[in-house]
């Protein structure tokens, strides 16, 4: 296993083009993968490529250390569980609190396959952009569920992964500090014009913060984010 190797968890949203320039900064070896899962907006697959792409022409080193996309097909997670992420309903709140497009245990089977492909590629760490202060409180993205997963899949792989969540502990203004930290104002441009986070997939006007229908709660989110953000600047 090389511990200079990185596999990082790609989406195309904010949170994953922070980790993955984070990723870039300590890593020889950076691939990247990301799940197809029958998300009803297949914008966030489109934006991937440009967004990978956009971050390592940042940075010469990035560039060299950028490798492999993989691209798995989880279209099985819309087959088990039913969410406003795989099928046309409107976003809500469950009476558990949590909104309905939250997919149980989806993030767990992304580590889990994550730490498949990172057995066979070698990859000693795995990045993801797992938030606790994250609005939604999607229980497999707490702290201690990957610690737990890390636990889970070092003793069941026999391996010595390191799953690092680089963004568990910020907040969303904090995540586009760290972003300017890592790439200046440049990737933070990158971050604003070209990462895709709505929920409803709207690309629509170019707002301050971003692209996005601008109501839902993911675009709140980031728009609030961005807004604590300038204005702590
Ligand atoms: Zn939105």
């Amino acid at each position: 296993m090389s511990n200079d190797t990185a596999l990082v968890l790609f989406s195309g949203g904010q949170d994953s083009a922070t980790c993955l320039a984070w990723a870039l900064t300590r890593y020889r070896q950076v691939e990247t993968i990301g799940f197809a899962y029958g998300q009803r907006h297949a914008v966030e697959m489109t934006v991937r490529a440009p967004v990978r792409a956009g971050v390592a022409a940042l940075n010469p080193a990035w560039e060299q250390r950028l490798g492999a996309d993989h691209v798995i097909d989880l279209s099985v997670l819309g087959e088990v569980a039913e969410s406003s992420l795989t099928r046309d309903v409107e976003i809500a709140f469950a009476e558990s609190g949590l909104p309905n497009s939250f997919v149980p245990g989806r993030n767990l089977a992304f580590l889990t396959f994550a730490a498949m492909l990172a057995y066979r590629r070698g990859a000693r760490h795995i990045v993801g952009g797992m938030c606790e202060t994250d609005f939604s409180g999607y229980p497999d993205c707490r702290d201690d569920s990957v610690k737990a997963m890390q636990l889970a899949l070092n003793i069941g792989m026999d391996r010595q992964f390191v799953l690092h969540t680089p963004l568990m502990w910020r907040s969303k203004a904090e995540t586009w500090r760290l972003a300017q930290s890592l790439g200046d104002e440049a990737l933070v441009e990158l971050i604003r014009t070209e990462t895709h986070t709505c929920y409803l997939g709207e690309r629509g006007a170019l707002h301050e913060w971003g692209h996005g229908c601008g109501t839902c709660p993911a675009c709140r989110l980031r728009a609030a984010g961005y807004a604590e953000f300038r204005a702590a600047a």
